[in-house]
């Protein structure tokens, strides 16, 4: 291992990849993320309605989607951006759950919601606006539940470790983690898609690495480009936000797919996935050298 990165992180004891460590595959009912499998997560932006909803869970679930994403409280950067449906929308994922089998992440924004949010979730989000937010972490430490943990929008992979080390000593070692795009100078995209903190993740830390393609592009077209390019550096999965009709979302149409499309990225990713299968001298190195199995 480069030993900068090894200096940087080992310290982080309790998901750091070290010589006594093995990977971490965190089960959600019966699925596992970060075993074999990859697990596409994928779902609305907001939970808008129940009919928005279960139109979209039985599409994600028909195209090999595993579990079903929608917000119930929503974190805007605009004050006069839709702020979720809150409790009505956790019931409405609730039913989801009930009539497709999909599991369900959702985003707990702060400490107060985290058991009620729990009662309803298989996996608590974690924003990229909250990454930070220590006291809800250490509350999520104590929930019970699985948690994908988004990189902060300004955060270096260090202070992600931080946090994912906050949520385990604080008694969950089930945390997932989760590229989302960082803020640079560039414009053409909502975010940047920082592409190599999957293996550099997946080298110093022992967690499940997963990407959002869609706030890392902003734009729905450039989606399965980035989902293709997760596949092949190594993630355990997506996050993807689709919606019925995304001209019409109350958050984030412009990069949420249409059920079409996301079927067609999902086809799309099949023979990417099939080389992670092929036996080990076909396929390019996915994880960095030097990181522990
Ligand atoms: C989301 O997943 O809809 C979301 C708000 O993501 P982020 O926290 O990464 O902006
Ligand atoms: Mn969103």
């Amino acid at each position: 291992m480069n030993p900068r990165w090894n200096g940087q992180f080992s310290r982080f004891d309790l998901v750091a990849n070290t010589a006594e460590s093995c990977r971490s595959v965190v089960r959600v009912r019966d699925i596992e993320i970060g075993g074999e499998d990859f697990v596409v997560m994928a779902g609305p932006c907001a939970v808008e309605s129940e009919d928005q909803l279960l139109r979209t869970a039985e599409a994600v679930a028909k195209a090999g989607a595993r579990i079903l994403r929608g917000g119930a409280y929503k974190p805007r950067s605009s004050p006069y951006a839709f702020q979720g449906l809150g409790v009505e929308g956790l019931k409405i994922l609730r039913k989801a759950r009930q009539l497709t089998g999909l599991a369900i992440v959702t985003e707990a924004m702060s400490e107060e919601d985290v058991d009620l949010v729990a009662e309803y979730a298989d996996i608590m989000q974690v924003g990229t606006r909250s990454m930070e937010n220590y006291s809800l972490l250490e509350a999520l430490g104590r929930c019970g539940r699985p948690v994908l943990l988004k990189r902060g929008m300004t955060a270096t992979l260090e202070e992600l470790l931080c946090s994912a080390q906050i949520v385990a000593m604080a008694g969950n070692p089930d945390v997932i983690l989760c590229e989302r795009g960082i803020r640079t100078f560039e414009t053409s995209t909502r975010n940047t898609l920082d592409i190599a903190a999957v293996p550099v993740l997946k080298t110093v830390s022992h967690l499940p690495v997963i990407v959002d393609p869609s706030h890392a592009a902003g734009v729905g077209c450039l989606v399965p480009a980035l989902a293709r390019a997760a596949v092949a550096v190594g993630a355990d999965g997506l996050l993807v936000e689709v919606h019925p009709h995304p001209e019409q979302a109350l958050s984030d149409g412009e990069q949420s797919l249409n059920f079409r499309e996301f079927r067609d990225m999902m086809d799309d990713l099949e023979p990417y996935l099939a080389i992670r299968q092929a036996p080990a001298r076909l396929r390019p190195q996915l994880i960095a050298a030097g990181g522990h199995d």
